[in-house]
């Protein structure tokens, strides 16, 4: 027999403040909306899907699908777009970029409603996504010199030897992208991209295609030119090969199974990919934290989104001083979380996105419950709410044997564990394949930033759960280890998509003997220029 999960002693994990009113019951797309976002996909197919809202399980638009042609013809398009667009000035684009940045915030009520509408997640969430799109317009078109600009590096012969080295666009960027985060994942990674003088192909997660269709939109709106960005609409399995084939670069955003899959075809054709996987992320509770914040951050680090974000925290790691008063505080908190379904402001927690991830989220929890861990909070799912609802959980006593213990649930769900010493913490927070993100909350900062340099994580976060590296756009981002290869945002996020070409003009001297001299003669006098350089100091 499976042991079910005990109630959740929830009082305010509820439904709609006004039962007679069921916001549930007027939801509906307009349609003519609906394919003014539809009508951007490059299909030839005649095929569509629909596409349902997880809030209320109704359909909310028709998806045209891509066929191989049609990646073809986007390729063509975006293609012969770049040739015009690699030639145009930094302050153009950076000029467009701004433009981008005003219409997020102009248009930010839209934006969070199709995203709260696609994806189920509560609309305080939701806005996380228009604030990392204006973050990072803003970042590139404000730093593209800095990061962009022909650089003047050493020459072999001083004076003599002058080396540039420009940063030329790859060509054309395929994108694919996840659910999660549908807005942003969909635009953030191609903003650099474009301003490195590339056009994109993207292909979004066929669940979610409205939010990122709406920020092809918004592109054009800023005036980026037709053929630059070009979406294509259809299950990765069948996409995916065909962009990986006429692409020049690839930005890969999904699980660690599907990068693993990418990089492969990847390395048959010898272009670069960036990969932002999964990821099973430790916080850490030092004993000389500040608890209220703690527990604070701990329910953002946990729930955002209802724990369907990579850096969202699945090991809670507290200190044995601390623990139980730490524990008293958070699931008090958790416990207290609003869940409403709805699109409206007001909500601490919506829904997942899919029936798949319900079966995930609960197979997870059965799967601890029946192997003898403690549900503090939450442990149940919420039909009652909408059909994808699952109430935020926290698990005390899992062990390796449960599933949940080292595998990504990707949901609202975290385990607590007790810790006697930092450095057993530390090795706890390493365990495992994945390293992505991570978090640490301790008045002693000083002392937090030399444990961060021990955790194999490609972010740390020190008094905050995930915002303060995510949104520091100027700081690269991504994971170690199975959480993935290549970084976004800062230099490295726009270098990627660039190759660097280095060029030298050699004036009076030749690299060979000149005037008659000795090949043996020559190699005397470059050695003893060797030694001379060394004593110099010169690199
Ligand atoms: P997924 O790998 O199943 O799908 C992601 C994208 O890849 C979708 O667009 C999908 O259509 C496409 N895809 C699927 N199979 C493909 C194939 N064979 N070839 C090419 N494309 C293919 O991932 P998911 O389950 O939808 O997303 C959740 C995962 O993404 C989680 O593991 C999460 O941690 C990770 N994620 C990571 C980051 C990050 O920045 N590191 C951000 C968001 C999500």
């Amino acid at each position: 027999m499976t042991a079910q999960p005990e109630p959740s002693h929830s009082s305010e994990q509820v439904g709609p403040a006004d039962p007679e009113h069921d916001p549930r019951a007027s939801y509906a797309l307009d349609q003519a909306y609906a394919r003014s976002l539809t009508n951007r996909v490059v299909s030839t197919s005649g095929q569509t899907v629909p596409t349902y809202s997880p809030i209320s399980g109704q359909p909310l638009a028709m998806i045209p699908q891509s066929s191989e042609a049609d990646v073809r013809e986007a390729f063509a398009r975006a293609r012969h777009a770049q040739q015009a667009w690699s030639r145009t000035s930094l302050e153009h684009r950076s000029e467009l970029l701004l433009r981008l940045h005003d219409l997020v915030i102009e248009r930010q009520d839209e934006i969070l409603d199709l995203i709260c509408w696609e994806s189920g997640k509560a609309r305080k969430h939701a806005f996380d996504e228009p604030l990392h799109i204006a973050l990072t317009a803003r970042y590139y078109a404000r730093t593209a010199h800095d990061h962009l600009d022909t650089e003047r590096k050493l020459g072999v012969v001083p004076g003599l030897t002058r080396v540039e080295v420009n940063h030329v666009p790859k060509g054309v960027v395929g994108i694919i992208s996840p659910w999660n985060y549908p807005f942003t994942m969909a635009l953030c990674d191609g903003i650099p991209a474009l301003l490195a003088g590339n056009a994109v192909v993207t292909k979004p997660d066929a669940q979610t295609m409205l939010s990122a269709l709406l920020g092809a939109q918004l592109l054009e709106e800023a005036g980026f030119p037709s053929g630059l960005w070009n979406v294509v609409a259809g299950p990765g399995r069948e996409l995916g090969t065909p962009i990986i084939e006429r692409a020049d670069y690839i930005c890969f955003t999904g699980s660690t199974a599907t990068g693993k899959i990418i990089a492969k075809q990847c390395a048959d054709r010898l272009i670069g990919c960036s990969l932002e996987l999964g990821g099973k992320n430790p916080i850490m509770i030092l004993r000389d934290a500040d608890l209220d914040r703690a527990a604070e951050g701990a329910v953002r680090a946990s729930f955002s989104n209802a724990g369907q974000l990579c850096v969202s925290m699945e090991r809670m790691f507290v200190a044995d001083q601390v623990y139980d008063r730490f524990k008293a505080l958070f699931v008090e908190r958790v416990r207290g979380m609003a869940l409403r379904p709805g699109i409206e402001w007001g909500s601490d927690m919506g829904s997942l996105i899919s029936q798949d991830q319900l079966d995930t989220v609960t197979a997870h929890v059965q799967d601890a419950v029946a192997k003898g861990a403690t549900v503090l909070a939450g442990g149940n799912a919420r039909p009652d709410l909408g059909p994808f609802f699952y109430e935020p959980t926290v698990l005390e006593g899992v062990t390796p044997e449960m599933t949940c213990f080292g595998q990504e649930t990707f949901g609202p769900v975290i385990s607590l564990y007790r810790f006697h010493d930092e450095a057993d913490a530390v090795s706890r927070a390493n365990a495992g394949e994945y390293g992505l993100n991570a978090s640490i909350y301790s008045r002693d900062t000083k002392r937090a930033r030399a444990i961060a340099r021990q955790v194999k994580c490609g972010t740390v976060n020190i008094n905050e759960a995930f915002g303060a590296t995510f949104a520091s756009i100027d700081s690269p981002m991504g994971g170690m280890r199975e959480s993935g290869m290549g970084r976004r945002q800062g230099s490295e996020g726009v270098l990627r998509y660039t190759e660097s070409q280095s060029v030298a003009v050699q004036r009076l001297i030749r690299f060979a003997p000149m005037f008659g001299m000795k090949d043996e003669t020559y190699a005397k006098v470059m050695t003893a220029n060797l030694r001379l350089m060394k004593k110099l100091g010169r690199a």
